[in-house]
């Protein structure tokens, strides 16, 4: 018997990820490279295109007879999921206006999707994890910045044009940091990793007595967001600090969601999203706080289930939603 089989990659600035499913969910196979990005959209076209072929290739060689049913892509944004074109030369340096469909049609022949990698995580939580068939799901990703996309009745809310709408980049203190996106105080400035990393760096002489100083050799330039999480887990007063006020910044973020939408479920995922346990304070007296306006506790906040294959699973259901003649 002949099974289909559906390959959902998830295309980052450092790796590209792959994963080959079944028609029921079941992950067959997995596999993740580098993309090296700088060296030309062609050559990471053709590394992917040959990931491809090698998953093909093993699942074969496990003695089962597949037919490729499609190929769903997550990348990170800007994409154009009509066109099939990625284009973002900011985290994919040289990636300028790529057409990803042209290449991978004339190969494999096979339909395809594009969405933006928020999107396909949401998807993949959807689908298979902690927002399994809700009607409402907002799901954030906190990493290198804040990724955010929301699942409205099983597909994805997009906005005017067919665009992604970037909530990472709500403004949430306008006195804070310059953004490379031109804004001030954006929630990825604010509640990122590396906005948590700086923060720390930032008051490094205020607590000259911080773990962190030898957590990294006595050298602050060395500081990292899951080391401040760690220095704060066992009560380093300047982890603490740092994490208490990227949290109350994370929950403000939260908070705008919650009173402008109210979804079912939120959830949680992302390195950095490890370390829930120390934004769940701020979480809750924000909850408790706008409870008075919306039915804020209603909405439950839980972490990401599927971690780094989210978006693996989300872009192969997007394409298998394709194929069924119900596109995401
Ligand atoms: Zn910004």
């Amino acid at each position: 018997m002949t099974e289909e089989v559906y390959i959902g990659i998830d295309l980052g600035g450092t790796y590209v990820r792959l994963g080959a499913f079944d028609a029921e969910g079941n992950l067959l196979a997995i596999d993740q490279a580098l993309i090296e990005a700088q060296r030309g959209p062609q050559a990471g076209l053709a590394r992917i295109i040959s990931l491809i072929e090698a998953m093909l290739d093993g699942l074969v060689a496990q003695g089962g007879h597949f037919e490729l049913a499609g190929i769903g892509f997550g990348s990170t944004g800007p994409v154009y999921p009509e066109t099939g074109v990625i284009d973002n030369p900011y985290t994919l340096p040289t990636w300028e206006n790529v057409s990803i469909f042209e290449p991978l049609q004339t190969r494999f022949g096979a339909p395809l999707t594009l969405e933006n990698d928020a999107d396909v995580a949401a998807l993949g939580e959807y689908w298979m994890g902690a927002g399994r068939g809700v009607k409402r799901l907002y799901a954030i990703t906190v990493g290198t910045g804040i990724g955010a996309a929301f699942i409205l009745d099983g597909r994805i809310y997009r906005g005017v044009t067919g665009a992604h709408p970037d909530g990472g980049h709500q403004v949430i203190d306008p006195s804070g940091p310059q953004c490379y996106c031109g804004l001030r105080g954006c929630w990825e400035s604010l509640a990122s990793g590396p906005a948590i990393a700086r923060q720390a760096r930032a008051r490094i002489d205020e607590y000259p007595n911080s773990m962190l100083l030898e957590m990294t050799g006595g050298n602050p330039a060395h500081i990292e967001a899951r080391q401040v999480a760690e220095a704060a887990v066992t009560g380093d007063p300047l982890g603490l600090a740092v994490m208490e006020q990227a949290a109350r910044y994370f929950s403000l973020g939260v908070a705008n969601f919650i009173i402008l939408f109210l979804p079912d479920v939120i959830v949680l995922g992302g390195g950095v999203m490890d370390s829930l346990d120390l934004f769940r304070p701020a979480l809750e007296r924000m909850t408790a706080d706008i409870d008075v306006m919306v039915p804020a506790r209603k909405v439950r906040i839980v972490p990401a289930q599927l971690g780094y294959h989210a978006g693996l699973y989300g872009a192969a259901w997007s394409v298998m939603q394709k194929v069924n003649g119900t596109p995401v």
